[in-house]
């Protein structure tokens, strides 16, 4: 008996089985994303099925390169290698016969489960018929403790899924299900981390970059640009603003002393990032800031800047170490880019020794020497846009409707 194996990659999600009433709108996304994700690796047919979605790969010629994608697609919590076979004890033994051909494996034991009532087999049946059909060909031991394989087995009504090895997803949410934020990226290791924190919990990010070209050079852009390059592999499409601040900053040095120049950056930068943010509908802004990590980045301080925007600022590092944080970016493939020297834009006029704790009435009166409508609007209007996408030529995401921009398209500047 020859079984034709049927590879496939099951896809578990658990968080988003939770959200009941929500779960057609979940579900939409991650589907959506995976066909995204694996749009130049055809053929790839994305199914769905009660409490799973499965890629299809028939004909698939690199399964391998199509692992790679999944295993970035926020909103699974875990996938396998799957063979299909139908749902007859005979078709599921023909099938496992065909996937331990060849292997050693010194214990093992059969995972069975199964997803609908009326399967005429229970799965201690079918855990008992199968160990039998793998002790007949192999020589091994059952080991229901600590099995050197453990084969699992999930019944449906008209399908069967055979898998070895669970590999884990990203977990969280599919971006894109929770609405969209934009994200304050520097060159440094915690903005990367905190947008992606938040892509996780199924925002689409959308970057706003502070640089002091011409008074530096380019390289905290060119920082930006692969920092975003990178990240977009994880919601395909990516927004990047560039915005110009040195001259902002000149007009701060001018009028602010040294100490308490950094929270009166911030707070522009806040002002600014919120303008944008407006005006391409994004919900929140995110930081990478982190309780105490530096001098400026205070209670007060941060009180201080969260004054500034009306925009909620979301920090999803502030309770992060600097290794938790350094740890997530090496992971995420962030870390060598953000190590690269760099003068960052608020290297450039910043005092050795920034004040800890700005009060209200203290920044206020400082910011009355500044025009800071005029700067604000400085800032916003001399903001340049550019696009990312993944995979690469795969043109905007989500598709623009067709007769009608999206809240998105309408508010973007340099369109
Ligand atoms: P990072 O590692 O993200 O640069 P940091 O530890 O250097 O953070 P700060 O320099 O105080 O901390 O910056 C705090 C946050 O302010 C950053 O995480 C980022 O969100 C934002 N920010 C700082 N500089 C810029 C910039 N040039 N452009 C955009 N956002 C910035
Ligand atoms: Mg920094």
């Amino acid at each position: 008996m020859m079984a034709r194996l049927s590879p496939c990659f099951l896809i578990h999600y658990h968080e988003i089985s939770l959200k009941a009433g929500h779960r057609p709108m979940f579900l939409r996304h991650l589907r959506q994303n995976l066909e995204r994700a694996t749009a130049d690796l055809q053929p790839v047919k994305v199914v769905q099925f009660s409490g799973r979605l499965m890629l299809d790969l028939e004909g698939n010629p690199n399964p391998e390169a199509v692992r790679e994608r999944v295993s970035h697609v926020c909103g699974i919590a875990n996938f396998a290698l799957a063979q299909r076979a139908a749902s007859t004890l005979d078709a599921i033994k023909a099938a496992v016969g065909r996937m331990i051909e060849g292997r050693e494996f010194g214990s093992f034991r059969i995972t069975a489960r199964w997803a609908f009532k009326t399967y005429p087999l229970t799965s201690v049946e079918i855990n008992r018929a199968l160990g039998t059909f793998v002790l007949e060909r192999v020589k091994t031991r059952v080991d229901l403790e600590h099995p050197a394989l453990t084969i699992h087995v999930e019944v449906l009504p008209n399908e069967t899924f055979i898998y070895f090895d669970r590999e884990p997803g990203p977990g969280g949410l599919p971006v894109g299900s929770s609405g969209t934020v934009v994200s304050l990226l520097s060159g440094g290791i915690d903005s990367p981390v905190a947008a992606w924190r938040m892509m996780k919990r199924g925002c689409r990010v959308e970057f706003v970059h502070f640089h002091s070209v011409p008074y530096l050079p380019p390289t905290s852009q060119q920082k930006a640009r692969a920092l975003v390059d990178r990240l977009t592999e994880r919601q395909f499409f990516s927004r990047l603003y560039l915005v110009p601040f040195g001259e902002i900053q000149r007009e701060v040095v001018l009028a602010v002393p040294p100490p308490a120049r950094v929270v009166v950056y911030r707070r522009l930068m806040v002002r600014i990032a919120e303008a944008l943010a407006r005006a391409t509908g994004a919900h929140a802004l995110v930081t990478g800031e982190s309780l105490g990590q530096v001098a400026s980045q205070t209670l007060p301080n941060l009180a201080r800047i969260d004054e500034a925007a009306m925009l909620p600022i979301l920090r999803p590092l502030i309770g992060m170490d600097k290794d938790e944080i350094t740890g997530q970016a090496k992971t995420l493939g962030t870390f060598e880019t953000s190590i690269e020297p760099d003068q960052d834009c608020c290297t450039l006029f910043v005092p050795k020794h920034p004040a800890t704790r700005m009060a209200v009435e203290e920044i206020q009166k400082l910011e009355e020497r500044l025009n800071v409508e005029a700067l604000v609007t400085q800032g916003k209007e001399g903001a340049v846009l550019e696009t990312f996408e993944f995979p690469p030529g795969a043109g905007p995401f989500p598709a623009p409707r067709r007769g009608r921009l999206s809240t998105t398209e309408e508010g973007s500047l340099s369109q």
